[in-house]
C-alpha cells in the first residue's frame, strides 16, 4: 500500500499511487508549525480495506513526521509518498528558466585583478 501526501492548493509533483480508482482521506496532516496542510490519497481498494486502520498507522506516522521536518525547509516538498518502509519526496517542478542572477555576483577571475 502507497499513500501519497499532497500539499493543499498544490498540484501533485508525481504520479499518484498506482490505483485504478484513487481515495482522498477526510483527515489531512497539519504541520504543527505552521498552517501548512497536506491531503492524503491512496488507492481506493486499499483505502476501504477493513485493515487499513491498522495497515496505514505506520504510514501516516513517517508522513507526519516528513511533514514537520518539511517545516525548516520551508515546505518546498509538496508531495510526499511512503510505502510504510521508506518516505520518497517529489519536489515540485521547477518554474521556468529564468537568467541566474548568481552569475553578475561571480568575482572576476583573480589572474585578472593581479595584472
Ligand atoms: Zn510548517
Amino acid at each position: 500500500m502507497i499513500i501519497a501526501a499532497i500539499r493543499s492548493g498544490t498540484d501533485p509533483a508525481a504520479p499518484l499511487p498506482p490505483a485504478a480508482f484513487h481515495r482522498w482521506l477526510e483527515d489531512p496532516i497539519y504541520c504543527p508549525k505552521c498552517e501548512a496542510t497536506y491531503i492524503l490519497v491512496l488507492g481506493y481498494d486499499d483505502a476501504i480495506s477493513r485493515h487499513f486502520a491498522n495497515d496505514s498507522r505506520r504510514h501516516l506516522q513517517m508522513l507526519r513526521k516528513a511533514v514537520m521536518l518539511g517545516h525548516s525547509t520551508d515546505h518546498r516538498i509538496s508531495h510526499f509518498e511512503t510505502n510504510g518502509v521508506v518516505v520518497t519526496s517529489h519536489a515540485t517542478p521547477k518554474p521556468p528558466p529564468t537568467p541566474n542572477p548568481a552569475a553578475t555576483l561571480t568575482a572576476p577571475p583573480l589572474t585578472n585583478r593581479i595584472q
